[in-house]
C-alpha cells in the first residue's frame, strides 16, 4: 500500500490535527472541506508543503480525485449541537450523501477508508458506560436526531460497502474530544466555559449539571485514529477517555484552573441532552493497544494556553 490519503472536513478541529499527524508521519495529504464551519487558519501552516494538497469541496457533491489513493479519513461534517441545530439538512446530507460519494470513491480507487461516527450514535444512553455492541436510544424527530441519524446511516452504509462490495473499511466511534483550534464560539461545554471563564462572563451550565460526559484529549483521540486506520477491524470501535465528570464539576474545574471568578448560572437543559456518557474502551484496548495518555488536567492545561491566545485574537479582530 502507497501513502496518498485524502482527508475530508480536513480544516475543522479534528480533520486538521489528522492532516499534522499524517503529514509527520510521511504521508501524502490530500485535504478537503466546504469550510462551512471550517477554518483555513487551523491548515494554512501545510500549504507550503510540496506532500499537501488542499480542495475546497463539498463532499456532498460527487468527488474526483486523481490517481491513486490508499486511505480515506471521512471527518467531515458539522459537528456541535449548535451547528447542527442551524444547519440540519447539511448535516444530513453530509453523513448520507457525503458518505455515499466518500464509499464509492474508496470502492472505485480500491483503497481503504475509515469514517467518523461518534458517541451520539447511542443517543441517551440506558447502559453505562456504552460499548460497542450497545444499539443506542435515539430520538430520530428531536434536535439531534439530525447529526445521531445520519452518523447511524454512515455506520449502516458503511457496513453495506464492505459487506456487498467488499470495500475496506474502518468505523471510529469518537466520545467527546477537545484541545487547540476547537472554535470559540462552537456552543460546546468545554469552549464556552473557557471563554466565559476567561472573559468573566458567567458560566452557563444547562440543566442541573448532573449530565456527565467523558473527554479526551485531541493527542490520544489522533492516535487512536491512526491506529484504528492502519488496524484490519471493520466493525465499529470506540475511542474516547473514560475519565467521567458531571458538566458541574467540569465547569468548576475551568474556574479553577483559570483562577475566574465568574459564578456558575443554570439554564434549560436542551431537549434530549443525553443524561450520561462514558466510553468503554476494552476493544480499542485489546484491539489497538490504545488507551488515552493525557488526564483531564494535563490536557485541559494544554488548552488553557490555546483559549487565551484565540480569545486575544479575537479581541483584536473586534
Ligand atoms: N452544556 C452546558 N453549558 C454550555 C454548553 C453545554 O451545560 O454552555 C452542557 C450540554 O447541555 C451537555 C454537556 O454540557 O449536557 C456537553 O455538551 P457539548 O455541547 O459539549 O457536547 P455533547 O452534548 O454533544 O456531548
Amino acid at each position: 500500500m502507497g501513502n496518498r490519503i485524502l482527508i475530508t472536513g480536513a480544516a475543522g478541529f479534528l480533520g486538521s490535527h489528522l492532516c499534522d499527524k499524517f503529514i509527520d508521519k510521511g504521508f501524502d495529504v490530500i485535504a478537503m472541506d466546504n469550510l462551512l464551519t471550517g477554518k483555513l487558519d487551523n491548515i494554512k501552516h501545510l500549504f507550503p508543503l510540496k506532500n499537501f494538497k488542499f480542495y475546497h469541496h463539498d463532499v456532498t457533491k460527487f468527488i474526483h480525485i486523481p490517481g491513486q489513493l490508499d486511505y480515506i479519513l471521512h471527518f467531515a461534517s458539522p459537528a456541535s449541537p449548535i451547528d447542527y441545530l442551524k444547519m440540519p439538512i447539511q448535516t444530513l446530507k453530509v453523513g448520507s450523501l457525503g458518505t455515499l460519494h466518500c464509499l464509492g470513491l474508496a470502492k472505485n480507487k480500491k483503497c481503504r477508508i475509515l469514517v467518523a461516527s461518534t458517541s451520539e450514535i447511542y443517543g441517551d444512553p440506558e447502559i453505562h458506560p456504552q460499548h460497542e455492541e450497545y444499539w443506542g436510544h435515539v430520538n430520530p424527530v428531536g434536535p439531534r436526531g439530525v447529526y445521531d441519524e445520519a452518523k447511524r446511516f454512515q455506520e449502516a452504509i458503511t457496513t453495506a460497502y464492505n459487506s456487498y462490495h467488499g470495500v475496506d473499511t474502518r468505523i471510529a466511534r469518537i466520545f467527546n474530544t477537545y484541545g487547540s483550534r476547537m472554535r470559540i464560539d462552537d456552543g460546546r461545554a468545554l469552549p464556552t466555559f473557557m471563554y466565559q471563564a476567561l472573559s468573566k462572563k458567567d458560566i452557563t451550565i444547562y440543566g442541573d449539571g448532573s449530565q456527565t460526559r467523558s473527554f479526551c484529549y485531541i493527542d490520544d483521540l489522533v492516535e487512536g485514529i491512526y491506529r484504528l486506520l492502519l488496524s484490519d477491524h471493520s466493525l465499529p470501535v470506540n475511542l474516547g477517555n473514560p475519565e467521567e465528570i458531571s458538566i458541574r464539576d467540569f465547569a468548576q474545574e475551568i474556574i479553577d484552573l483559570t483562577g475566574s471568578r465568574s459564578k456558575i448560572v443554570y439554564d434549560v437543559l436542551p431537549l434530549n441532552d443525553p443524561q450520561q456518557r462514558q466510553p468503554d474502551i476494552s476493544k480499542a484496548k485489546a484491539i489497538l493497544n490504545w488507551e488515552p495518555r493525557y488526564s483531564r488536567s494535563e490536557g485541559l492545561k494544554k488548552t488553557l494556553a490555546y483559549f487565551r491566545q484565540a480569545i486575544d485574537k479575537q479581541k483584536v479582530e473586534d
